[in-house]
């Protein structure tokens, strides 16, 4: 090879290479160029997958509120009486008999209830024909059964918290608050980020929290005039317990329960229940107690639910007892798993498999209400 052919090989190597730099650069670049676009995907496919949670979310709800609605139609001839009906049940409560010491704790009472142990009425709730609410109820005891034992079983909108839409653990006056601007159920893990993020005031409508009991009052008494069956059933506390001002009055309570109840309070009706069940404030009225347990549990109403299976304990109706705290035990409540206990392992009247399905539901029901913010909240002392 002579040098001037050296030079031109030289020459075609030099712009091989700087072609080749180019190429790379420019490959680095489209590199950089696909990276960023990449991530803008992952971005994308990040929000898409929120936005379907949410979605799904919003179906689910929108699925219970129908579930809710069918539900509510079905048992629409149960909420119907005869204004003369409720006039008479109304003038049997203002010849109250005399007034026992209040048990049942204040804003929702969902735990307090210890059935004073007596003869139960269920059996003769369910043969009492005769009785205006029975039927209400459906007449037949047989037919009420199985209207009871199949209907119920999802807990209500008003157990989950409005926030996070996650059903609220038991017993719910202490893991969430009630307030009274909005009668919204919050729970503890909502309301401490709500605290986190600096949020004074109400963490579900943001109403600043009422100054005093006066302003309180006010504003329970604002949403009663528009008939909030809730805001109802908390004034009937508040009478029942002579708190925030007002003069201790138990008819006035019952009133109150008795109203919010038709309006479809399930907790006025679990108080009701309560109330006529014992005999505590009102005359004894064991069938009526149990008829105001009746129509909680068919909606859902867990605690009613577990009183119906005391009291049919009580009763000596011992599998009817097993299915009642078989419902309320697989919707999360741990009373229900000992009154299971107590009837099965130890009493032998619920088998093995019985109580091990009722401690699986109740544990799956448990997961369902757990989440991270709740355990800080839980650990936060809240
Ligand atoms: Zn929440
Ligand atoms: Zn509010």
């Amino acid at each position: 090879m002579d040098a001037r052919g050296a030079r031109e090989s030289m020459d075609a190597a030099k712009r091989g290479v700087s072609t080749a730099r180019k190429w790379a650069e420019s490959s680095a670049a489209s590199l950089e160029r696909a990276r960023k676009r990449l991530a803008e995907i992952r971005e994308e496919v990040d929000r898409c997958e929120r936005q379907a949670g949410d979605a799904s979310k919003s179906l689910q709800e929108a699925r219970r509120y129908l579930k809710d609605l069918e539900r509510r139609h079905e048992v629409i001839d149960v909420d119907e009486e005869t204004t003369q009906q409720r006039k008479k049940r109304r003038l049997s409560h203002d010849g109250g008999t005399p007034i026992t010491p209040p048990t049942i704790p204040e804003e929702s009472a969902e735990e307090g209830l210890v059935l004073r142990p007596s003869v139960a009425g269920v059996a003769a709730a369910a043969r009492a024909g005769g009785s205006d609410e029975s039927a209400d109820l459906g007449g037949a005891g047989g037919n009420l059964q199985q209207r009871l034992m199949t209907n119920g079983h999802e807990r209500p909108e008003g157990d989950r918290c409005p926030i996070c839409f996650d059903p609220i653990e038991f017993p719910m006056n202490k893991h969430s608050k009630i307030n009274v601007c909005c009668m919204k159920l919050v729970c503890n893990g909502c309301r401490l980020a709500a605290r986190r993020r600096g949020l004074r005031g109400c963490p579900f409508c943001r109403t600043p929290f009422p100054s005093d009991d006066a302003s309180k009052l006010a504003m329970v008494q604002r949403r009663v005039e528009k008939r909030d069956a809730d805001a109802i059933t908390l004034l009937g506390y508040k009478y029942f317990h002579g708190s925030l001002g007002l003069t201790k009055n138990v008819p006035r309570a019952i009133e109150l329960w008795t109203e919010a109840a038709e309006l479809g309070s399930l907790e006025a009706h679990r108080q009701l229940g309560a109330m006529y069940y014992t005999g505590d404030g009102v005359k004894e009225d064991k069938p009526r107690g149990i008829q105001h347990w009746q129509k909680a549990a068919m909606k859902g109403h867990v605690s009613s639910r577990h009183n119906l299976g005391i009291a049919e304990h009580k009763n000596g109706n011992h599998q009817l007892a097993v299915q009642h705290y078989m419902i309320s035990a697989k919707m999360g409540y741990p009373k229900s798993v000992d009154g299971m206990f107590k009837e099965g392992l130890k009493e032998g009247r619920a088998t093995k498999e019985q109580y091990a399905e009722a401690l699986q539901g109740y544990r799956d029901a448990m997961e369902k209400m757990k989440s991270p913010q709740r355990e800080e909240a839980k650990k936060a002392g809240i």
